[in-house]
């Protein structure tokens, strides 16, 4: 079972992994967006591992819940309010439970993604973070490592795409050619939820 400790790890992973990949994130976002995303990831996560050292929820669902805010109320682009609904909502679907299965956990991000989805208006093929999410939602049915493999395969595929939904839609027919900063993101939270899981001993 997946307890608050873990989810409150997980974050921690992808912080450090926003860390080390920031630059890669803003320099994916100069070619079709404003170069931003990079620093709005970089702020939002610090301020996410910030909130759970200062008092660390005793929930798996509190942990993304308190996560999710902390992204909405610190990052300014597009993808704050996206990330934090996807955190908040899945923290929402798990309830209060004081741990959690990995199917639950696989379930409830369904429900995150979903909600993103109906936020941003976005769907499968829109070049977007839903292009690693909805993929890395399905495998995750299947094991961590699946899920990461399929989020990963995901942003690499946004490169052929042509942006339909954010600011790099308004290059229209130009967005072709360049890997989606926020499908690229999202790819590193799902590895890190792997790399968590593997460092627990398989998780659930
Ligand atoms: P901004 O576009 O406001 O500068 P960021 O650069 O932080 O925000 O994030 C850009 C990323 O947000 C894009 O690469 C894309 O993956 C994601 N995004 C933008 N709009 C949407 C949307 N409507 N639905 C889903 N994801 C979106
Ligand atoms: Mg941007």
């Amino acid at each position: 079972m997946l307890d608050a400790d873990f989810f409150h790890r997980w974050m921690s992973t992808t912080t450090g992994r926003v860390d080390r990949e920031a630059a890669h994130l803003t320099e994916l976002d100069s070619a079709i967006g404003d170069a931003d995303h990079g620093s709005n990831m970089q702020r939002g996560f610090t301020a996410v591992s910030a909130a759970l050292e200062k008092e660390p929820p005793q929930t798996p669902g509190a942990v993304l819940i308190l996560a999710g805010r902390q992204l909405i109320s610190t990052v300014g682009g597009a993808s704050g309010p996206l990330y934090g609904t996807l955190l908040r909502r899945t923290g929402t679907a798990l309830g209060d439970a004081p741990a959690v299965s990995e199917e639950q956990l696989a379930h409830a991000l369904g429900e995150g993604v979903a909600a993103v989805a109906q936020l941003g208006g976005a769907q499968a093929g829109d070049k977007t973070m839903l292009d690693a999410l909805l993929p890395a939602v399905e495998a995750l049915a299947t094991s961590f490592e699946a899920g990461a493999g399929a989020a990963r395969a995901g942003a690499l595929a946004t490169i052929p795409l042509q942006a339909r939904k954010g600011r790099a839609s308004y290059l229209g027919e130009r967005s072709i050619g360049h890997q989606d900063p926020g499908a690229t993101s999202a790819a590193l939270l799902i590895a890190a939820l792997a790399e968590t899981a593997a460092a627990t001993g398989g998780g659930a």
